[in-house]
């Protein structure tokens, strides 16, 4: 069966001033219609990275693509034209960011931003994209949005600018919905209300979501299958229930055992020491080495492989080759 969206093999090189420098090397992962897929990583693991090469909007000079591909019902989105991957980003595929501000124009209404995005991939007049825009910003939980379609982006809370950035992403009705960090800006409460949002959406819609998240709680929250990335690969794969009972890399069980609700623990919150090391800092071994507790010779010697566990649940640890005891 054709998936829907497939990264495979994928890597990514920013220019450095002492030659190309890989932030993502041969990462790989499939979604289906309707299935919400996390991407958790600390910052500088390359995850907004790949979804930003998803819609092809890596800075142009500065990253490109160097293995692999990207492809949208088995169609390569590398492959295509600017003008047909215009006809993608914002319609087929859509993106919400973290700071709703950044990505709304302050100096411009609600409603007319509103508008606008609907106008983009319709041939409708002005008169039915205001009714539509009342319409799905009602969709999105704004409760009076004839009055909210007047008022200026910086007039509105923080958790009801993402509701407006969602009613924009949602307005081309898009087959897949990258969310990057959606409620990172969020205090707990209104985090929890947009995440209910976008469940609810998906349910209605079947939109495919790609989660970016730091947040393993968000996870547990609303996905069904979940990548574990570390300094620009995926260590970890699998489906949310499994990876949370059985993960099997060191990471994972460290990002677990960092969170109380999943320990029980409330007391011996254990966060794990030491950073993500810096592109130019990667060895021919394991990169989580210099931080994992379980580290032996052959960890900082060769890189592991991902081994496979069954059912989609990989994990990239040499704990798991074959004939180790
Ligand atoms: Fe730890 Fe070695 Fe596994 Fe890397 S390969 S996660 S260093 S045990
Ligand atoms: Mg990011």
């Amino acid at each position: 069966m054709t998936k829907l969206l497939e990264i495979d093999q994928l890597s990514i090189e920013f220019a450095g001033p002492s030659g190309p420098i890989r932030v993502v090397s041969g990462i790989s992962l499939d979604i289906e219609p309707g299935q919400t897929h996390g991407i958790v990583g600390e910052s500088g693991s390359g995850k907004s990275v790949t979804s930003l090469s998803v819609m092809r909007l890596l800075p142009k000079g500065q990253a490109r693509v160097v293995e692999g591909d990207i492809r949208l019902n088995g169609q390569s989105l590398l492959e295509m034209s600017e003008s047909q991957m215009q006809k993608v980003r914002g319609n087929r595929i859509s993106i919400i960011f973290q700071e709703p501000m950044t990505a709304l124009n302050p100096v411009f209404k609600i409603g007319h931003q509103v508008r606008e995005a609907i106008r983009q991939h319709t041939k409708k007049s002005k008169r039915a994209a205001q009714k539509e825009t009342i319409g799905l910003l009602g969709e999105v939980g704004i409760s009076s949005p004839e009055q909210i379609v007047d008022v200026y982006p910086h007039q509105l809370s923080g958790g009801m600018r993402q509701r407006v950035m969602i009613a924009m992403a949602m307005a081309s009705n898009p087959e897949v919905l990258i969310a990057d960090e959606p409620t990172t800006a969020l205090d707990v409460t209104i985090q929890a209300q947009i995440l209910d949002l976008m469940r609810k959406l998906q349910q209605e819609r079947g939109t495919a979501i790609i989660l970016i998240t730091h947040d393993l709680g968000v996870v547990a929250e609303i996905c069904d299958r979940v990548s574990i990335m570390y300094a620009g690969q995926i260590v970890e794969q699998g489906d949310v229930k499994t990876l949370f009972k059985e993960p099997k890399h060191p990471y994972t069980a460290g990002l677990l055992n960092s969170m109380p609700q999943f320990t029980g623990k409330e007391n011996r919150l254990q966060a794990i020491s030491g950073q993500v090391p810096h592109p130019t800092e990667y060895t021919a071994g394991c990169r989580f080495a210099v931080r994992c507790p379980s580290r032996m010779d052959a960890c900082d010697i060769t890189e592991p492989a991902l081994y496979d566990f069954g059912s989609g649940h990989r994990c990239k640890c040499h704990l798991y080759r074959e004939g180790f005891e």
